[in-house]
Parts: C-alpha cells; sequence; structure tokens
C-alpha cells in the first residue's frame, strides 16, 4: 500500500519564527504514530529553516541563479532540504492584486525547474466555478495540459497532481467538494494523464485533494473520492485539528 501524502499549506503564517518551530514540532511528534501517512509542511520561506518535519514549500522562480530580487530558486529549496515544492496553487495564479500572477507558461517553468532540481512538484489545478455544461472539467485539463508540456512521459508519474477547486478554498466543509464529486474529479484527472503519458503512469500517479478540509469531511476525500491524499490550508496552523485529519485519514 503506497503512503498518503498530507500537506499542511501555512500560506503567510503564523507570525513568528517561534510559533512555526512550535506548531510543527507538535504536528511532527503526533503524526509519528501514522506510519502509513507522509505529513509535508509548506511554511512560509523564511520559516523553512526552523520548520520541523518533511518540508514543502510554497512557490519557486524557475530560474537556476541570477539577478531576481526577491526570488528562490529549486537548489535553494533544495539545500534548505525541501522535498515537495507547491506550483500553481490558485493564490499565485489569481493574486490579490488581479494580475502579474502566474500563467501556464510560468507554472510549466515552475514544474521543470522543480523536476530538474529532483524534487517532488505539487501541481495545483482547479476551476474558478462550476457550469452546468462542464466546461470547467475543460478549463481543468487545459491546466494539466499546459503544466506538463515538454515533460518527459517518464517522469510525469512524479509529479503530484492537487486538485484544488477554487470555490471551495477558504470555504467551510459544507461548502466543499462531496466525496462522490471528489471521485469524479480523480477519474478525470487519471484520465486526463492517461492521455498524456499512458495508463501505467495515470494509474500510479498521485492526485490529493484540497479546499476547505477538516476533521469532518477529511476521511470522505479517501475513502469515497479515492484520493492519495490532501491539501490542507487553514486547519493545518493548529496542531490538534490538522493531527485529527492525519488519523481520519489513517483510518479511512
Ligand atoms: C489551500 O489554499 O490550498 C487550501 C486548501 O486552503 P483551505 O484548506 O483553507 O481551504
Amino acid at each position: 500500500m503506497t503512503k498518503k501524502l498530507i500537506i499542511g499549506n501555512w500560506k503567510m503564517n503564523p507570525k513568528s519564527v517561534r510559533q512555526a518551530k512550535d506548531i510543527s514540532e507538535k504536528i511532527t511528534r503526533g503524526a509519528k504514530k501514522f506510519k502509513n501517512i507522509s505529513v509535508v509542511i509548506a511554511p512560509p520561506a523564511p520559516f523553512i529553516g526552523a520548520t520541523k518535519g518533511i518540508l514543502g514549500a510554497q512557490d519557486v522562480f524557475y530560474e537556476k541563479d541570477g539577478a531576481y530580487t526577491g526570488k528562490i530558486s529549486a537548489d535553494i529549496l533544495k539545500s534548505l532540504a525541501v522535498k515537495y515544492v507547491i506550483v500553481g496553487h490558485s493564490e499565485k495564479r489569481y493574486p490579490l492584486s488581479g494580475g502579474g500572477g502566474d500563467t501556464d507558461e510560468t507554472i510549466n517553468k515552475k514544474l521543470k525547474a522543480v523536476l530538474n532540481a529532483r524534487l517532488t512538484p505539487v501541481l495545483c489545478v482547479g476551476e474558478l466555478t462550476r457550469d452546468h455544461q462542464s466546461h470547467y472539467l475543460h478549463f481543468i485539463k487545459e491546466q494539466i495540459i499546459r503544466a506538463l508540456k515538454n515533460v518527459s512521459k517518464n517522469i510525469v508519474g512524479k509529479v503530484i497532481v492537487a486538485y484544488e477547486p477554487v470555490w471551495a478554498i477558504g470555504k467551510n466543509a459544507k461548502n466543499a467538494l462531496d466525496g462522490e464529486e471528489a471521485l469524479h474529479m480523480n477519474i478525470f484527472i487519471r484520465k486526463v494523464i492517461a492521455d498524456i503519458a499512458g495508463a501505467t503512469t495515470a494509474k500510479k500517479i498521485k492526485i490529493i485533494y484540497g479546499g476547505s478540509v477538516d476533521v469532518k469531511n477529511a476521511e470522505i476525500f479517501i475513502s469515497l473520492g479515492k484520493m492519495d491524499g490532501l491539501l490542507v490550508g487553514r486547519e493545518s496552523l493548529m496542531p490538534q485539528k490538522f493531527l485529527g485529519i492525519i488519523e481520519n485519514v489513517n483510518r479511512a
């Protein structure tokens, strides 16, 4: 049985490095007993060195080095022992200012930079809204195709796809996806991957769900949605709640 993957995306939290250390210590200590689950924490970049456990990064820049003020390369992340790198999160695709966010092209470059550094990219895809004609499926398919452009077929399986419907992020369990919808999306994304890289890769690639996951709904995405794991925002900053999610995934 392959391990489930649970990634906590802390976004621009907590407020201090001390808190980052404290929260991550509590999570890693509590999660140790769940041998079938890999728990990853993606803190703000300046806190990476102080965060305990398996490390993730929230973003990366695609160039190797050079005059790029404020940017962080995949090699820099690697030197900090980061293993997983989130690429194309909706808050990076559609920043508050409304412009200058990640495009399919920059996401493709970032994803390739992460693979070149032998790190694991976590590619976020997801529709902004749903429509009755199911145009959103085409939107997601295009996001995946463009993100994986020129990625050699034999390494597509190293990518983790995080399905995060944007309308379900930052809401509550009632407004998140349900288990059956998660299963539909799981099957759909595997079909898209099969067309790109073949059936074997489509079968083995990890697909995780993100968007208002909490202790109440976590289990359903795994048991009914057949997801390989979860990407958790707010609840990953609260050790008790995050550990509750991990425990429920372990039970699923
Ligand atoms: C996210 O932004 O990736 C996310 C899943 O957030 P939340 O769990 O808070 O909805």
